[in-house]
């Protein structure tokens, strides 16, 4: 069967998570001519319209999970926290990549922040306090302004708090008690950027083009590539994300999110082992989509090539789009340059992510424009209708 073998046939891909990262490897891996089964505790999840197959059960139910490793040639995870220990139980079942020590590491901040510091790798410096110890202490240690944050189950800056001022110190002391924290330096950066690095089970790397990121109220609202940093500053954040990818013993992708300060120097914020949301541009822009290298890197095959075919920009589509009923699709597909995402959820809350376009153009000043002028798009009346769209 050489030569015209699809590049996934034959294998069956499992995804912890059915979310919207799960939804677009399902797509990758369909396209590929592979098959792929979801582990997903809520019903009617993303990923699930699209997969093969959908088991709808908790992570710690060891004997659904156990059901579920053994149908599947590989295993991985499209969310930060899938509770490590359950896979640790179903690690002699089948393959799982990247391996649940990568999960371990990078699903709890003070785990995380330990590993970058162990490791050499440059980040805010940090004190940690745990379940009622010193916060107050702590953030003496680390000095103000600071950002407290909940060691565990923090994304998109949900469980955290910048102390800007000592005024500030009593609330988080309310907020966080009980909880333990990592209380960071606040970092007074010029800008962020983020890369999706691959690793495959032989060590071959391969790093997607620096992203730069434009955050609003704490959510990633725009992805702007190629990054407008000078050529030393991307060059260092992509050199990073490679050895993190070798030193954290990588098999699969790994979202790594920087800091970059006034003087140009690159601090890394967090890592994500799995496909992340700044990367959503590869799968318009760029020769090989952050997903189909997932996928390519999880089973073995060579990895796909990283190049960027043209400057784009991502912009994150949010409940908010909704506020004033359904948002305006027509007039932003009638947008030049535009590629538009949605991921199938049938509730739009404010700040949910509900889908994502990408917009391609000549330089990435204009994709910027361009993209901002999309977004107003969604909001608009459509010709014809009157107010109160329902
Ligand atoms: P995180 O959930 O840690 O990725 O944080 C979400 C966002 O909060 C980041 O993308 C930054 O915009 C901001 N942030 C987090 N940590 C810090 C810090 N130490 N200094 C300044 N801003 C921060």
């Amino acid at each position: 069967m050489s030569g015209n073998q699809s590049l996934l046939n034959g294998t069956t891909i499992g995804v912890l998570g059915g979310g919207q990262l799960g939804r677009m490897l399902a797509q990758a891996v369909k396209r590929l001519g592979g098959r792929i089964q979801v582990f997903e505790p809520q019903a009617s999840c993303p990923a699930s319209a699209v997969a093969d197959k959908t088991v709808t059960a908790p992570y710690e139910d060891i004997a659904a999970l156990s059901a579920f490793a053994r149908e599947c040639d590989v295993i991985t995870y499209e969310f930060e926290n899938v509770p490590a220990a359950p896979l640790r139980a179903i690690e002699n079942l089948t393959r799982l990549r990247p391996h649940w020590r990568v999960l371990e590491t990078a699903q709890n901040r003070s785990r995380e922040k330990n590993w970058l510091k162990q490791n050499g790798f440059p980040h805010a410096r940090f004190a940690e306090v745990a379940a009622g110890g010193d916060l107050i202490g702590g953030i003496g240690e680390v000095g103000v302004p600071c950002v407290v944050k909940t060691a565990d189950f923090g994304y998109d800056g949900k469980g955290q708090f910048k102390v800007m001022s000592e005024s500030d110190i009593p609330e988080a002391a309310q907020r966080f008690a009980g909880q333990p924290v990592v209380i960071e330096q606040y970092v007074d950066f010029s800008c962020e950027v983020s890369v999706v690095v691959a690793r495959s089970e032989n060590g071959e790397t391969a790093v997607f083009p620096v992203s730069e990121n434009i955050h609003t109220n704490h959510i990633l609202d725009f992805s702007i590539v190629p990054a407008r940093l000078p050529a030393v500053v991307t060059a260092a954040a992509e050199k990073m994300a490679r050895e993190v990818a070798e030193k954290i013993d990588l098999v699969g992708v790994l979202g790594v999110e920087f800091f970059v300060t006034k003087s140009g120097a690159v601090l890394i914020n967090e890592l994500a082992p799995r496909t992340h949301n700044s990367g959503h541009y590869t799968m318009d822009a760029c020769v090989t989509s952050q997903f189909e290298q997932q996928a390519r890197a999880i089973c073995g095959r060579p990895l796909g090539a990283v190049t960027l075919n043209s400057p784009v920009v991502m912009v994150n589509i949010l409940g908010d789009a909704w506020a004033k009923g359904e948002p305006n699709w027509p007039a932003l597909q009638a947008h030049p340059g535009t590629h538009l995402h949605l991921y199938g959820k049938s509730e739009a809350r404010p700040g949910r992510k509900m889908g994502h376009f990408n917009v391609l153009a000549t330089d990435a000043d204009t994709a910027l424009l361009l993209a901002k002028t999309g977004k107003q798009l969604l909001r608009a009346e459509p010709a014809g209708e009157g107010p109160g769209r329902a």
